[in-house]
């Protein structure tokens, strides 16, 4: 049994200072299970306790090359003998600007923030600034920040199929409910939903938000002919088609999910594996509308672009962009896939997977859902078990299955054996 001793006193220490004992919400795993960190290096780190984990959570995405690339790192201590910020521009915005662009081609012009909520909130400003029309569309189980305009969801456990769509509520207390009255949800993969509520509210609706794997929500993953049509019926009706690129961009291809769609958004938001995990954030997009930035359109903070977060953002770049890096991660991905069905399989366990393998949802289900309607319908009592004993055999998926397995660069073939092995015991505890 893993002992948590010293993460468990931390939690004690830490929690007569900070809410939860944490500094994010979403890094409290309950009083006796949570865990601090030690060190990390490639793929792996320990806690306090020294205990040894590999890691599939990577900070939530942001570590696509391993935590402390000795590349990255020193990048960014060139970075830091910048100077940090100026409150003037420096060189290196260029040169990251141009990166983006040529890696993306949406990004014709791009500004910089530090976080993707940042991001987010300057895409859907920025689209609302451009069309002059405030109302927007959110994707039910999407997740785009801890801004009030996006903590918005659409709760199932009370939702019936068949009954009407489900309701909408905010994510937090202090969300004003005024809020709610600009806001349309509809399902991933239903297009005539969509064309429905564009119908009857397209002349007040100035952007739709989307993240086409949904990295939020088990990559639940939209298929191609949809998101073709999203595209269209955004052209259409005149609203600004913004895709959500914090967790898929740099991660499922050099051009981010729109490569692997082939299509190109309005107005696009980068974040995670931008730098290797050094804050910086992305908001992008098509000239014309980028132009009102600036001229109409309020942009700016104390310390974006920073001469380190840039810094380390142009060498990881052109880490992702010069070498097979994000092939390798999404070898590694398939290659666990593979594993993890030969091990289901020989026991008769039915599963599947859903997304990309850089960033891949396990479901135990024939097949995966289609949206977070049909998400609703999947069973995870198995799967929560089963992420409780990997946690004790030193495996660090998250324990809701709702957050996908992120693979770095630096998983390698031992983290590939270890972790199979350790599944297969996992699973087997779980089936006992
Ligand atoms: N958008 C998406 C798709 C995300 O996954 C997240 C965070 O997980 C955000 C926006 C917000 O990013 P941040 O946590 O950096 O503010």
């Amino acid at each position: 049994m893993r002992s948590l001793t010293k993460s468990n006193a931390q939690f004690k220490k830490a929690l007569k200072k900070l809410p939860l004992g944490v500094a994010s919400n979403f890094r409290y795993w309950g009083d006796d299970k949570t865990i601090y960190v030690k060190q990390g290096k490639g793929a792996r780190f320990s806690d306090l306790d020294d205990n040894q984990y590999i890691d599939y959570r990577m900070g939530y995405g942001p570590g696509i090359l391993g935590y402390a690339d000795d590349r990255v790192d020193a990048a960014a201590i060139e970075g830091m003998k910048v100077g940090g910020v100026f409150a003037l521009a420096t060189e290196l915005e260029y040169t990251v600007a141009n990166r983006i662009s040529q890696m993306v081609p949406a990004a014709e012009l791009v500004r910089f923030s530090n976080s993707g909520t940042e991001a987010v909130m300057a895409a859907l400003r920025i689209a609302r600034g451009y069309t002059g029309k405030d109302s927007y569309i959110i994707i039910e189980g999407g997740y785009h920040g801890l801004f009030d305009a996006a903590l918005w969801y659409t709760p199932m456990e009370d939702w019936v199929e068949g009954q009407g769509d489900p309701e909408l509520v905010p994510y937090s207390d202090g969300v004003p409910q005024m809020l709610k009255k600009l806001i349309h949800t509809v399902p991933l993969n239903d297009a005539n939903k969509l064309e429905d509520v564009l119908k009857k509210h397209g002349s007040d609706i100035g952007a739709l938000l989307i993240e086409p794997i949904m990295g939020n929500c088990c990559s639940i993953a939209a298929n191609a002919e949809y998101i073709h049509q999203v595209r269209e019926l955004c052209d259409h009706y005149g609203v600004v088609m913004i895709i959500d690129e914090v967790k898929t961009g740099f991660r499922v291809a050099k051009g981010g999910v729109q490569e692997l769609y082939g299509v190109k958004a309005d107005l696009c938001t980068f974040a995670k594996a931008v730098a290797n995990g050094y804050p910086i954030s992305i908001v992008a997009g098509r000239e014309e509308i980028m132009r009102k930035v600036g001229n109409g359109i309020a942009h700016g903070g104390t310390y974006t672009a920073h001469s380190v977060s840039l810094a380390a953002a142009n060498k990881t770049l052109e880490i992702l962009d010069e070498t097979s890096a994000l092939e390798d991660i999404a070898n590694f991905g398939l290659d666990m896939q593979k594993g993890i069905s030969e091990i289901l399989d020989s026991r008769n366990i039915a599963h599947s997977f859903s997304g990309h393998p850089s960033m891949g949802g396990l479901f135990f289900n024939e097949h995966p859902p289609v949206n977070y309607r049909s998400w609703k319908k999947s069973d995870y009592s198995f799967y929560d078990t089963m992420a409780q004993h990997l946690h004790e055999l030193g495996i660090l998926c998250e324990p809701d299955s709702r957050e996908p397995w992120f693979i770095s660069a630096a998983h390698d073939k031992s983290c590939l054996v270890e972790t199979l092995n350790k599944f297969e015991k996992a699973v087997d505890q779980t089936c006992e």
